[in-house]
């Protein structure tokens, strides 16, 4: 479930807490969650540094180890973080469990074990060797990178919204939220939206990101005319009252409004 704002929030948590503090244990609770390296390799590069700052992008926080590799963290279905002093004050299901010299503690915690943890020299070319697409949220993601993008896309929306390889950083459930608020249904293709209707559906993906983070990610406390609030079998529509349909849409569950997301 750790989407673009989640992780954006993810990234002020560690910010605000873990920067700049001498690194002196790294402990792995199940090595399940580390890949292409091993605990050795993670303590050489970690014990004895310190954490100089962060980087998003899409849904993979990047850490920046003075003198060292980059530490990249991936939250999967479930993860977070959690700063804490006391020993016994771990939260569970802490898969790795960094020690500062301050004897704090930051634990990345993650309950479906589905989350990853690696280093890598530097963010632009782990990018690259994995093929991620530029972050939906930054700048430097435009209009007309959008719109591109789009036009040679023949699958629905939806699934090109959610291809970290297009763009990165949404999930399901923002992807619904997104084409809720634009009024697409989830099963509209891509490259049948037309150039206004692009810009319409970009402007709204940043909007809802931006809201989202603004919000703290929780969809408790995201505005009542959204959808995310009301994704469960019973809900209504918001804006019209009809019932929230639930479908099958790129092998996910799929909330839309069956009145205000016409197919076309
Ligand atoms: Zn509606």
């Amino acid at each position: 479930m750790p989407e673009l704002p989640d992780v954006e929030l993810f990234k002020r948590y560690f910010d605000a807490t873990a920067l700049h503090q001498t690194i002196e244990t790294v402990e792995i609770r199940n090595d399940i969650i580390l890949k292409d390296c091993s605990i050795q390799t993670l303590e050489s590069a970690l014990v004895g540094q310190t954490f100089a700052g962060t980087e998003r992008h899409g849904k993979y926080l990047f850490v920046e180890v003075k003198d060292s590799n980059w530490l990249v963290l991936h939250f999967g279905m479930t993860g977070d973080l959690k700063y804490f002093k006391k020993p016994d004050k771990e939260p569970d299901y802490s898969q790795l469990l960094i020690g500062f010299s301050n004897d704090y503690h930051l634990a990345y915690i993650l309950p479906r074990k589905l989350g990853r943890v690696r280093l890598t020299e530097a963010v632009g070319p782990f990018l690259e060797r994995n093929r991620i697409g530029p972050d939906a949220l930054k700048s430097d993601f435009t209009v007309a990178d959008f719109q591109e993008i789009m036009a040679g896309t023949r699958s629905m929306v939806k699934s090109a919204l959610m291809d970290q390889k297009k763009m990165a950083g949404i999930g399901n459930v923002y992807a619904d939220e997104i084409l809720f608020q634009a009024s697409l249904h989830p099963k509209t293709k891509a490259n049948d939206l037309d150039e206004e209707a692009l810009e319409d559906l970009f402007k709204t993906m940043k909007d809802v990101l931006e809201t989202a983070i603004e919000h703290r990610a929780d969809p408790g406390q995201f505005p009542d005319s959204w959808l995310t609030p009301h994704r469960n079998e019973q809900a209504t529509c918001p804006r019209c009252g009809t019932d929230i349909e639930q479908i099958k849409a790129s092998g996910r569950s799929t909330y839309y409004c069956p009145t205000c997301q016409k197919q076309m």
